[in-house]
């Protein structure tokens, strides 16, 4: 481990499972280009060794946010084609443009400042653009798509830019048989018809997140675009598990304890002393906390491995540790405790911690935080 073999804490990233996962998703859109989304650090698995990997395994394509992290994907030397799509005025568009990344337009203002910028560069700009079919999020409306079209047409025209793509995102494809989705599809289709007629002709058109690759086919169009289900995450919890879509989890979290001791009966355990041992007990110390990305809803929730069998975390977690108690099981310092994994070995999942926190697996593992080393093996 990064702190010297006797780590912490610590997120061991296994890439042969995210390796096999783009697999098992590029066997279900045999047809699409892949573009592995590896924006936030790659949900919090590390995002060079993660988009590395994804590209040996047969993704063409990587997928970011911000240009921040499209422009330091270059930057450690990995090629393949990079799209990046959450843009602000004023945002590093000549540098883009420069390191031959794809950068999407949403708006007027975004065309009007990439075209700036490659006529600054001297160079073609590559720009995808993007629809919102109703996810009401980022997106130009479907009213102004013409509009953008044609302008970008003419950029296209003057040698300023090429239009490589055309895409849009799902709002409920998490939802089997949610009626937007057949309604966005629509949108979408309509809008490539429009680019169609104004001389549009892109290499690719996308759509699909996790849920659209592995349940909704016809979404696929040229490229798919997974990002939870590569990290081997279920996109859609209502059918089933991971490997029930054939996929492993990437990260196991795991850290060393960092005390045992017995306490007597009617001891409150850390802040506000939401819980209280029932009687004489062991108490282990796990010494992550919420800056570590443990999130504070798990007080009295959160699921563990530690010795041997599943626990609780007991009372609120704190900054850097949390308790659990462990009755008369015997434990030593320096024993192992497991948050979560594939779940192979009886521990929980990050859809476990998920539940009990009353949130999505997404946000467990892309919170982790900064002081956990990440292990790649
Ligand atoms: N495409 C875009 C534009 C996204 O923002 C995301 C992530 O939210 C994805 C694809 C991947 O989505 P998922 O992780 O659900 O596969």
């Amino acid at each position: 481990g990064a702190s010297g073999g006797y780590p912490r804490a610590q997120a061991t990233i296994d890439l042969d499972a995210l390796r096999s996962n783009v697999a098992a998703l590029r066997a279900k859109a045999p047809g699409a280009a892949f573009m592995a989304v590896v924006k936030a650090d790659a949900y919090g698995h590390g995002m060079v060794p993660c988009a590395r990997a994804a590209l040996e395994a047969g993704a063409t394509w990587l997928g970011a946010a911000t240009p921040e992290e499209a422009l330091a994907l270059r930057a450690a030397g990995l090629g393949g084609r990079v799209l990046c799509w959450l843009w602000n005025p004023g945002g590093p568009w000549r540098a883009c443009v420069e390191a031959d990344i794809d950068v999407t337009v949403s708006a007027h203002w975004a065309l009007a400042e990439v075209v700036a910028a490659a006529r600054a560069a001297g160079r073609t700009a590559r720009v995808q653009l993007k629809i919102d079919a109703g996810l009401g999020r980022n997106g130009v409306q479907p009213d102004q798509w013409p509009d953008l079209v044609r302008a970008a047409r003419t950029a296209e025209r003057d040698g300023l830019i090429r239009v490589t793509g055309l895409w849009a995102h799902f709002s409920c494809a998490d939802e089997p048989g949610h009626p937007s989705v057949a309604r966005e599809l629509a949108v979408f289709r309509r809008a490539l018809d429009q680019a169609a007629a104004a001389g549009l002709t892109p290499e690719v058109r996308h759509m699909a997140n996790s849920p659209g690759t592995l349940t909704l086919p016809e979404s696929h169009f040229d490229l798919v675009r997974p990002g939870v289900a590569m990290y081997g995450i279920s996109p859609v919890p209502q059918l089933g598990g991971p490997a029930d879509f054939g996929l492993r989890p990437v990260m196991t979290l795991t850290a060393r304890l960092a005390s045992v001791k017995r306490v007597p009966g009617g001891h409150g355990v850390s802040y506000g002393h939401r819980y209280v041992t029932a009687g004489e007990t062991t108490l282990a110390l796990v010494p992550v906390g919420y800056a570590d990305g443990v999130p504070r809803h798990a007080s009295g929730t959160g699921p563990v491995l530690v010795a041997g069998r599943r626990r609780t975390v007991a009372g609120r977690v704190a900054m850097d540790q949390f308790v659990v108690d462990l009755g008369g099981d015997a434990a030593e310092p320096g024993d192992e405790a497991v948050l979560f994994g594939p779940g192979d070995r009886g521990e929980p999942t990050a859809e476990d911690w998920a539940r009990a926190c009353g949130t999505i697996a997404y946000e467990i593992v892309t919170r982790i935080g900064a002081r956990v080393p990440r292990v790649h093996t």
